[in-house]
């Protein structure tokens, strides 16, 4: 490697979920966007799982039903780098932003960076919702066992504590 390429990389932890148009599809074009985004490895990529949709109001089994992965990372980008990077995956996807939590196509958030605890207007980290999700924790848990969520402790016992039971919908092939 010449030394101009050498870049110091963070390990970063990236959820994914979409619930309309061809799921699967668009989750691996994702995946596949990041790979080849220059200051972004993908290190591991879960199973994809599918969990009922979620509204501020609890489950709505009207909504089509989410599928859901989680990949480890190692970023070059700054957090609010590979936030911008995510957005812009997001757009190309057709994701628009209608109601809070409303079906869309692409969603992509950054779980943890580094274990870095951090807040402003525009990114929270680790993401504050992501330790009683069990659609982030159950495919970041196949694939990061000893995996800790900053301020929350091991997720193990976080995926034991949620209710909702993500079901295994297809596994990860290249
Ligand atoms: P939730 O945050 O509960 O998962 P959501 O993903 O549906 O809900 P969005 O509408 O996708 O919410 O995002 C709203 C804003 O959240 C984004 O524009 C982004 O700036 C901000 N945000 C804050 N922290 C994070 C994070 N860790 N990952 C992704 N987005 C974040
Ligand atoms: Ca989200
Ligand atoms: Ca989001």
């Amino acid at each position: 490697m010449r030394p101009e390429n050498l870049r110091v990389t963070l390990p970063a932890v990236i959820a994914l979920g979409g619930n309309l148009g061809d799921r699967e599809a668009t989750l691996r074009d994702a995946v596949a966007d990041l790979a080849r985004t220059d200051g972004i490895i993908v290190d591991a990529v879960s199973s994809l799982y599918e969990t009922d949709a979620l509204k501020p109001d609890g489950v709505d089994l009207s909504a089509p039903a989410y599928l859901n992965a989680v990949i480890l990372v190692r970023s070059a980008l700054q957090p609010l780098e590979l936030l911008d990077v995510l957005h812009t995956v997001e757009k190309a996807h057709d994701r628009v932003r209608v109601e809070h939590w409303g079906d869309r196509t692409l969603d992509l958030d950054i779980i943890t960076f580094a274990g870095l605890e951090y807040h402003d207007d525009a990114l929270t980290l680790p993401h504050p919702r992501a330790f009683e999700r069990a659609f982030v924790l159950a495919p970041w848990h196949e694939i990061q066992p000893n995996a800790t969520l900053p301020g929350h402790g091991p997720i193990t016992p976080l995926l034991a504590a949620t209710y909702e039971s993500p079901r295994l919908y297809s596994r990860w092939e290249r």
